[in-house]
């Protein structure tokens, strides 16, 4: 997807030109997420956030809005394990996630190599990629610091 512009007309205009209906949800979640570019965000936080600006929607439309807006290339999905996702706008730009486990921190890398081999895969399974994403998960270094602290040398 192409940077969107912020305003709530142009969200509209977009959302429409992918076939969506471009419901008032819609809109709201796809703007929450434009005006937080580079953010990744659960589908409670971003509910919490559109809630707390006065927009009124209930934790299952957040849901479902949030799986239209991945179908049609507006957002991408960061799996977290069972049953529990990040979202973040998506930019275009293929990149993948390293998850703490622990922490919850995510950091973004981008390996060419990976892309291609991502796309090959999903090609040999017949597979039109929506999710764009792919997430390591394992223990931050601090996590790990702070779970196992360097003792003190014995002399
Ligand atoms: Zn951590
Ligand atoms: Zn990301």
């Amino acid at each position: 997807m192409p940077p969107l512009s912020t305003s709530p007309t142009r969200t509209l205009d977009a959302l429409k030109r992918a076939g969506l209906l471009g419901t008032a949800a819609q809109v709201a979640v796809l703007d929450y997420l434009q005006r937080t570019e580079h953010g990744h965000f659960s589908a409670e936080e971003i509910h919490r956030r559109i809630a707390a600006g006065g927009e009124r929607m209930n934790l299952s439309t957040t849901y479902r809005v949030l799986s239209q807006l991945v179908e049609a290339g507006f957002v991408a999905n960061v799996p977290l394990g069972k049953h529990h996702s990040l979202y973040e706008l998506d930019s275009g730009k293929a990149h993948d996630h390293l998850v703490c486990v622990v922490c919850g921190r995510v950091e973004e890398f981008s390996d060419p190599k990976i892309n291609r081999r991502r796309i090959a895969i999903a090609k040999k399974f017949g597979l039109r990629i929506v999710g764009k994403t792919l997430a390591l998960h394992g223990v931050c270094a601090d996590c790990a610091a702070r779970a196992h602290p360097p003792r003190p040398r014995a002399k």
